[in-house]
This record gives structure tokens, C-alpha cells and sequence, in this order.
């Protein structure tokens, strides 16, 4: 006779074994680049712009327009970095890419920020790799 396999015992093993491969799902949280912010008479250049689309996975210029609409002023890219018109504090950008992230990058139905945007005639979709999620984007 064949002993008959523990089924539970597969059961932890399976688990174990899945819970190694996807670490923590919920808690997934995106690493937001703090601010390196300079003042140059009434401009102010956020220096390490381009970290913000680059762990994001979205365009350099949405990424710009978002900020300059929300700060309502003019904003420029030169290289890396971003250059407005204003004095802003390191603090506004960290808030408004906050903002962004829970707006255009983080999935509302599996909380990971593996997603990027589709747009389809004039409504833009958040679209999750991670759940196949697709849900309207909060912001154009
Ligand atoms: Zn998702």
C-alpha cells in the first residue's frame, strides 16, 4: 500500500515557497526620490528631476506638466533637471509627486505600482501589470 501524500504538509511547503517568490504584495510601496531643490534669484531648479518619471515609469513631460499645473507656473526641463519659475520648497515637490503617484502610478484595485497609462479616444486608463487592472486615471 502507498502512503497517501500529507496533503497539508504540501499545502506549507506551496506556501512558503510562494510567499519567498512575491514578497509582501500589499505592502509594495514606491520609493519617492526626495527633492534636491536650488534657488537662483526667483527660479527654482529641482535638480534631480528626472529620477521623479524615471522610477515612476512615465514621461518626463507629463511628469513636468503635472507639476507646473499644480504649482501654477512656468516649468522648463534643461538636462536632469527641471527649472520653475517661483521659489518652491523642497516640501511642495514632495507633496505634489505624492499626489501623482496615488493618482497615475500606484493601482487602486492591488496597491503595486507595476502599471502604465493607456490612453483611449480622450479618457486615460491606469493599467496594472501586476493584476490586469484597468481603471480611469485620475488626472489627464
Ligand atoms: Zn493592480
Amino acid at each position: 500500500m502507498v502512503p497517501l501524500p500529507d496533503y497539508d504538509e504540501m499545502l506549507l511547503k506551496l506556501r512558503s515557497e510562494l510567499s519567498t517568490s512575491t514578497e509582501k504584495p500589499q505592502e509594495e510601496r514606491l520609493e519617492i526620490p526626495k527633492p534636491q531643490v536650488l534657488w537662483v534669484g526667483n527660479k527654482t531648479f529641482l535638480r534631480n528631476f528626472m529620477e521623479y518619471p524615471r522610477a515612476f515609469r512615465r514621461d518626463p513631460d507629463q511628469v513636468l506638466l503635472f507639476l507646473a499645473k499644480e504649482l501654477a507656473t512656468a516649468a522648463s526641463m534643461d538636462g536632469d533637471r527641471a527649472i520653475f519659475i517661483g521659489r518652491r520648497n523642497p516640501d511642495s515637490f514632495r507633496v505634489l509627486f505624492e499626489r501623482y503617484v496615488k493618482a497615475a502610478v500606484i493601482c487602486p484595485v492591488c496597491g503595486r505600482p507595476d502599471t502604465h497609462l493607456e490612453k483611449s479616444k480622450r479618457l486615460q486608463f491606469l493599467v496594472c501589470e501586476a493584476c490586469g487592472a484597468r481603471s480611469p486615471a485620475k488626472f489627464s
